[in-house]
């Protein structure tokens, strides 16, 4: 792994001039543990050796990398989507979650705390901890508890205490608020399981390194389809940005693959109801770093809006704010019906339901610009299931 790459943090945690750590004094001993040892534990051999098993064993890892001949046809250039939709719970974030279960275990941790808007990562974590016999707290905005019902069963079902939380506007940042609150109150035996590229360094490097694996399969298994590592494009979608940091990773030193990150434009970037934050954010510290996030003109946090739950955060990762103000990665938003109309065509022309955050990725295949001779490595996060009822309901724009 490259250390002198302009797209890793610095020892501060900084991209360029994203990122750092702003958290309160009384968390300081918490993060300050993390950061110094969370290098030395990834690199150790024997985490290494459990993390890669669990992932194979566990996790179903590596997830295939598909030629979609007939999308391919449909856009004009050969695209092949990477498969984290078979990952065991539906997506990627299990990726991170066994990582983090690992650490979590080598620093000497016996309870697990998380948070979580749409479910998927507080599924995802309850399921790891299932797996090791770890206590699992998850807070969850009391809206987003009744929004997101099947996903609080599920948590319940693998073990996981699910505390609602009932402050500001009952949704993710309050969640995270809460978490925040609870890892104060409990430094010595807990570890505070983050869902995405966010938060306080060293998190965002920690999760990108955890979901790392995405682009180092890409890589092997393009070698064996096309005979060449590189491809031209790699296209992901933005919440947090784990999963696009994960597919970018192994590529980010290779200035001829042209990164694509795709946001939720919502309703329209000018609607007042988007989660474009690279179009509408400004600089500021939400979750403890320093990115861009969308706030009003007394730095007060707008709430985000996409139809898809997995993207509606105010922020984005600081990698991926240094990413878009670097011009590494080219931003394109895409809004709540095209996204929809995506879904329907994967669907038919595939023989895969992908997830309505996936959908923007894909619903962006007309806008970046790939020819006949390129190729397109598009990472088809999840899986839809998750989404029916949405589908359902808006079964006559998908047509
Ligand atoms: C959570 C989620 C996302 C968004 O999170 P990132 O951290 O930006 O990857 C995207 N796709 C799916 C399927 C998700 O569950």
């Amino acid at each position: 792994m490259a250390t002198t790459s302009a797209f890793q943090p610095n020892a501060r945690g900084y991209y360029g001039e994203f990122g750092g750590a702003f958290i309160p004094e009384m968390l300081y001993p918490n993060v300050e543990e993390l950061r110094e040892q969370y290098l030395t534990i990834l690199a150790d051999p024997d985490f290494q050796r459990d993390y890669q098993q669990l992932l194979r064993d566990f996790v179903g890892r590596p997830t295939p990398l598909f030629e979609a001949k007939r999308l391919s046809a449909r856009y004009g250039t050969r695209i092949f989507l990477k498969r984290e939709d078979l990952c065991h719970t539906g997506a990627h974030k299990v990726n991170n979650t066994v990582g983090q279960i690992l650490l979590a275990q080598r620093l000497g941790k016996t309870r697990i705390i998380a948070e979580t808007g749409a479910g998927q990562h507080g599924v995802a974590t309850a399921t790891v901890c299932a797996l090791m016999g770890m206590e699992c707290i998850v807070y969850m905005g009391k809206t987003d508890t009744e929004r997101q019902r099947p996903n609080v069963e599920r948590m319940r079902l693998l073990g996981a205490e699910v505390r609602p939380v009932t402050s500001g506007s009952q949704t993710l940042k309050d969640a995270t608020n809460e978490a925040i609150r609870d890892w104060i109150s409990n430094p010595v035996d807990t570890h505070y399981i983050i869902g995405s590229v966010v938060g306080p360094h060293p998190y965002p490097d920690l999760v990108a390194r955890l979901q790392a694996i995405i682009s180092e399969e890409i890589r092997k298994q393009l070698l064996e389809k096309v005979g060449r590592e590189l491809p031209d494009y790699v296209v992901a979608c933005v919440g947090g940005g784990s999963n696009a940091a994960g597919a970018f990773y192994h590529f980010l030193d290779e200035p001829s693959v042209k990164l694509i990150a795709v946001e939720a434009a919502g309703k329209g970037i000018k609607s007042g109801h988007s989660a474009a934050t690279s179009v509408l954010g400004k600089p500021g510290i939400i979750h403890g770093s320093r990115t861009l996030l969308m706030q009003d003109e007394d730095g007060q946090i707008t709430e985000p809006y996409s139809l898809s739950a997995g993207l509606d955060y105010p922020g984005i990762g600081p990698l991926h704010a240094f990413l878009g103000a670097s011009g590494r990665a080219r931003f394109i938003s895409i809004e709540d019906e095209p996204a929809l109309r995506a879904v329907a065509e994967l669907s038919r022309l595939e023989g895969i339901i992908p997830a309505l955050e996936t959908a923007h990725a894909l619903a962006a295949l007309d806008q970046i610009g790939a020819g006949p001779e390129d190729i397109v490595v598009l990472n088809l996060s999840g899986r839809g299931d998750k989404d029916l009822d949405t589908y359902l309901k808006y079964a006559e724009q998908m047509h």
